[in-house]
Formats: C-alpha cells, structure tokens, sequence
C-alpha cells in the first residue's frame, strides 16, 4: 500500500519529496510477503470488484507499467467458490451483479462442477461460481519488489525506522517522529502500516478498528493433479490452491480462537489435523494424501467494523490519509488504492475509481459497509 502509493504520486506528477518508512526493509513479517497472493472478482462490494479489475489489468500488462523485467508470474486460473443448497439464489444474483460490474463470473451446476472440475466432489455443493478472467494469482513478493525499485527509480526515498509519534498543529499533522529520534515534516501523512496500523493511530488519539489476526498457510504436496485447478473455496470454509509443483491451502481458526496476534507469527499447525485436512480430504479425496513440507503464519489487517479497506482522509485531521485495513484482500488492491491515494492528494477527489464508500465517514458513525463475501 506504500509503496503503491508513492509510486503512483509520481505517476500523477507530483514532484516534490516522497519518503516511505519502513522499519523493516526484509518485509519478512509484512502481510504482502507472507499472503496468498491471489486475487478475486467475487466480491460483494462493487468498489472491490473495481479495484481487483484495475489490478488485474495491471497484472497481466505488467511490463507496460514497469518495463520487460517486471515479472509478477500472473497465473489467470480463476477462483471456484462453492456454496451448498441454500446458498443458489444468492450466489446467482452476487454473479449477476458482478458480471453488471465487468466481472466475468459463471454460475456452475453440480454437473456442470463435476465436468469441468474431476475429483472435486460435488457432495453438499448447489452451486459453484467461477470466474475464470480477472481471478487467480501471483507473486505478492515479485510485485512488491517491482513497484519499490520503480519508486526508487523516481526518486522516492525509503528510510529504514519506525513511526513513533506524530506532530500535529491545527487540525494536520505537521510531521512524523521517527525511531532515530529524526522529525520527517510532512504536507501529507499516509498511514499504511498494515496489521499495525490500529495501534500507530491509536498514538493520535484516532479509533481506527484494524487489529492484527493470525492466519495460517500449509505449503504441501499430494499426487492429485488437475491442470485446470483453480483457487478453490469451499462452504467448510477451507482454501487451496496451486503453487509451483504443489499447493498451498488453509482454514481461518474458530472465532473463539481468534484472538488478537499481537506479534504472535507461530504457524497454527493443530489446525492442519483438526479441521483443513479432513475437510480438504472430504471435497477432493484425493487429496488424503499430501506431505506439508512448510507451514507459514501472516497477519490479516482486520477491520473489524466490516472487512473492508479504510482509504481516504481523517475527518479532522486532514492531510492524514488511511491505506489500510483490507481484511485479507489487500495485495490485490493496493495498486488501485495507491492510484486513489496519489489522486486524493494531487487532486483532491478520485478520478479512476470512485473510493468514497470506503472512506473514514463510516468509521466515525460506525455505518459498517458490508462485504457478502470475506475470507
Ligand atoms: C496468510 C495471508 C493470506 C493472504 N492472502 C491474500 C490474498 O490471497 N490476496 C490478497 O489480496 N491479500 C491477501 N492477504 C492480505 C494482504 O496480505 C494484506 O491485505 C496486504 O498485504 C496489506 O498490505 P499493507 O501494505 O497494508 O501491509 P503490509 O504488507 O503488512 O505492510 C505494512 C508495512 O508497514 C510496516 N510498518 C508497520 N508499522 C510501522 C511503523 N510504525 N513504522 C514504520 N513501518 C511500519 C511493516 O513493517 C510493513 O512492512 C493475505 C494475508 C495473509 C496474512
């Protein structure tokens, strides 16, 4: 999201000095290195369908925007979200609102799954939606490294410190106070800090709600193969996916043991036992049997009024911009949100992609926007 947003800055024309601060320039525990990285249409929100269609744009020309290096292993294989019996209408008409918005989403059949998709069981499955344009997946670690040398490039400043505190004089933020005890001033302050983001601002006396959530991911092999395996989600509430010669996959622990991470990147290993491999074996049997050679722990920037991104201004402090708080779809965003961001402060509105439901308004009158499809 900073970096995004620097280098958009630059390609919205501004000129004058852009600093990004980073306290860790391995990005060894940034939710972006340790993501699934993949990317959906299937959204509930027609503003997230519009940023995961600019970025998909972006992904596959990625070379026009960074140049023939830029390789970002964009793979468009889709995503397959299955719902059970009941779940028909609803997944029909989130389908048919998608497609209004430039989706390309198909509504699948059991036998319609069964055909396209063997050794998937369609046990307990009504319904399957499938976009096979706009979806799939990438290297989040390649595309972070592409747009932070692009900033370099152009004269964007990265500096190694923590934000510590903030300075502020009527109604703006005059300037950031670093680790290092150095004062950055500032005319813009834009706060991207990921799953840290809550507690930076919490120094400012503002109640932004992203809190940092655990989530695992089991980096396996099985001899199941399929060449058309998309992202597949299933109503257990388990993901899996390709990935190089094998796949990655994972399940979201149960409310009551989500607690707040609070720097806590221990892998959930009980969780590969008591819930993801049984219920994995259930839909693709398969898949019994698989080696996990890696599991991984990231944090997801919970926002948790309503699992949707905070972009735009502070209401009362106005030159503080908020990239921040996308609940697990944030990689796939943050090109559109830093093309938002270099326009709010070049311009002082969204010209691309109109931003505002998004905006700091609902979390000040907790009006939460809410998204039908989270994972
Ligand atoms: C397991 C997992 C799977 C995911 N899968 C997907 C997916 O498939 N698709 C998708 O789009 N998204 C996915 N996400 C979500 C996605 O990773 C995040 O939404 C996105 O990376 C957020 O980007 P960011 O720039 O806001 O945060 P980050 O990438 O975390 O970057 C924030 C940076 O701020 C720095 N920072 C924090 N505090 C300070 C401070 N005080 N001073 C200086 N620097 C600071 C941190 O070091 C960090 O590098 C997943 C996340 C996880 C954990």
């Amino acid at each position: 999201m900073g970096s995004f947003s620097a280098w958009a800055l630059r390609q919205a024309g501004h000129t004058g000095p852009i600093t990004v601060i980073e306290k860790d320039p391995t990005y060894q525990w940034s939710s972006t290195a340790l993501s699934a990285a993949s990317i959906r249409t299937q959204f509930g929100t027609p503003t997230n369908i519009a940023m995961s269609l600019y970025a998909a744009q972006m992904f596959r020309d990625i070379k026009q925007a960074f140049g023939d290096d830029a390789d970002i292993g964009f793979r468009e294989k889709g995503y397959l979200i299955l719902g059970g019996p009941d779940d028909v209408d609803a997944r029909v008409a989130a389908a048919a609102m998608q497609r209004s918005h430039g989706a390309e989403i198909e509504v699948l059949g059991p036998d319609d799954l069964r055909s396209r998709f063997p050794g998937v069981s369609v046990e307990g499955v009504g319904v399957g939606t499938f976009g096979a344009r706009h979806e799939g997946w990438f290297d989040a670690w390649s595309l972070l490294s592409t747009v932070r040398r692009a900033a370099r490039q152009r004269e964007v400043d990265y500096v190694e410190a923590s934000v510590n505190a903030f300075e502020t004089r009527d109604a703006r933020i005059t300037g950031v106070v670093l680790s290092n005890d150095a004062k950055l001033p500032c005319d813009f302050c834009v706060l991207a800090a990921g799953a840290w983001s809550g507690r930076l601002a919490a120094g400012l006396g503002i109640a932004l709600p992203v809190v940092p959530k655990k989530r695992t991911v089991f980096s396996f092999k099985t001899p199941f193969k399929l060449a058309n395996f998309p992202m597949l989600f299933d109503p257990s509430g388990i993901w899996v996916r390709p990935e190089g010669e094998g796949y990655i996959g994972g399940i979201q622990p149960l409310p009551e043991h989500d607690v707040d991470a609070d720097g806590d990147f221990e892998p959930h290993h009980a969780l590969l036992e008591e819930s993801f491999w049984p219920l994995l074996a259930t839909r693709i049997p398969a898949m019994e049997e698989l080696r996990v050679h890696r599991a991984w722990a990231g944090h997801y920037e919970v926002n948790t009024l309503d699992h949707n991104g905070v972009v735009g201004a502070h209401d009362e402090l106005t030159n503080l911009i908020f990239a921040t708080g996308f609940s697990g779809h944030g990689v796939m965003h943050a090109p559109a949100v830093g093309r938002g961001v270099a326009e709010l402060i070049t311009t002082g509105g969204y010209r691309a992609i109109d931003m505002r439901p998004l905006g700091w308004e609902r979390i000040r009158t907790a009006t939460p926007l809410f998204e039908t499809i989270v994972y």
